[in-house]
């Protein structure tokens, strides 16, 4: 039972209660962060790989500042929080902390610069998302082209007439719009010619085994070409070895992410990453 518990990144209840009572008390206490503020924002570069590792951009990625837990990882409670519509709040949160930190370094640094915010199902397919954005952009004052909202396949496909509704009013904004995890959902290649995107984010578990599984290899090359074909920026993530660095690159990738740039760090780490220019 103890060890049931333990594999459980989820439940912080002791091994005698309740699961159930876990994940009622994580609930509480993800309210209890809101209001008191114990979330922060952590960024990674993205980087340009044809041009020495220039930054091109930051991807905004949410912790938890637990006091007794420590610093948690957006896996152990974005699930929950979207599962119980705390995401849409928190999403807001962030949303408003990543337009006023990308417009301070817009400002200081790169007038192109882009700041690109992940947008949960939840927040997509039932909130306002249009207007929020609309908001977040005018009360921050960032301009539209800095900033890039990050969606999943899944969440695209839930309703396709609505999405491609949704998305046009999002670029009608200004924003630019990413598929992130791209390759690990079901979307079809028919409808993503029908939905206005900038950007695909190949997700990390292909890039992870270029090296090792031929399969990878291809399917990373077939979605670089594919978005060539589509006049669609490619962007790879979790990129952590000069090998798949120079595959990506061969293969004609032109943006990066991942640890061999740079891990996620707060805000004062990437200001001083921006000021000297390179990951
Ligand atoms: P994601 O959007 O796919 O974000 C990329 C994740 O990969 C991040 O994990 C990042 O730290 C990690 N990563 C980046 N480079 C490497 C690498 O080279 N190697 C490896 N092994 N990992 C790398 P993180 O920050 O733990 O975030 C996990 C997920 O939580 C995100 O996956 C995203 O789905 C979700 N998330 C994070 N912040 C937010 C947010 O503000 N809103 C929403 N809705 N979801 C968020
Ligand atoms: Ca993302
Ligand atoms: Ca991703
Ligand atoms: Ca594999």
């Amino acid at each position: 039972r103890a060890k049931q518990a333990g594999r459980n990144t989820i439940c912080f209840h002791e091994p005698d209660q309740n699961p159930a009572s876990g994940v009622l008390r994580l609930e509480a206490e993800l309210h209890t962060a809101l209001a008191q503020q114990q979330f922060e924002l952590h960024f990674q570069p993205q980087v340009d790989l044809l041009n020495g590792r220039r930054i091109i951009g930051f991807e905004a990625l949410v912790r938890w500042r637990h006091p007794e837990r420590g610093l948690v990882s957006p896996l152990d409670f974005i699930p929950l929080a979207e599962e119980t519509g705390l995401i849409v709040p928190l999403g807001e949160w962030v949303l408003r902390q990543a337009c006023a930190q990308g417009r301070a370094w817009a400002e200081r640094f790169d007038p192109d610069l882009r700041i690109a915010v992940n947008v949960s199902a939840r927040q997509f397919v039932g909130s306002d998302v249009v207007r929020t954005v609309s908001r977040e952009l005018e009360r921050s004052g960032l301009s539209p082209r800095n900033l890039e909202l990050e969606l999943t396949e899944s969440m695209l496909m839930h309703n396709v007439a609505q999405t491609v509704k949704r998305l046009g009013d999002l670029k009608r904004l200004g924003v630019a719009l990413a598929i992130d995890d791209f390759g690990t959902g079901y979307s079809s290649l028919a409808y993503l010619r029908r939905f206005p995107i900038d950007l695909l984010k190949i997700d990390a578990s292909f890039v992870r085994d270029i090296g090792h599984d031929p399969d990878d290899a291809a399917i990373c090359a077939c979605i670089l070409a594919m978005a060539d074909a589509l006049r669609i920026d490619a962007v790879a993530e979790g990129i952590e070895t000069e090998d798949q660095l120079a595959f990506l690159r061969d293969q004609g990738c032109r943006i990066g992410q991942g640890y061999l740039f740079g891990r996620p760090v707060p805000a004062e780490q990437a200001t001083a990453l921006l000021a000297r220019g390179a990951a």
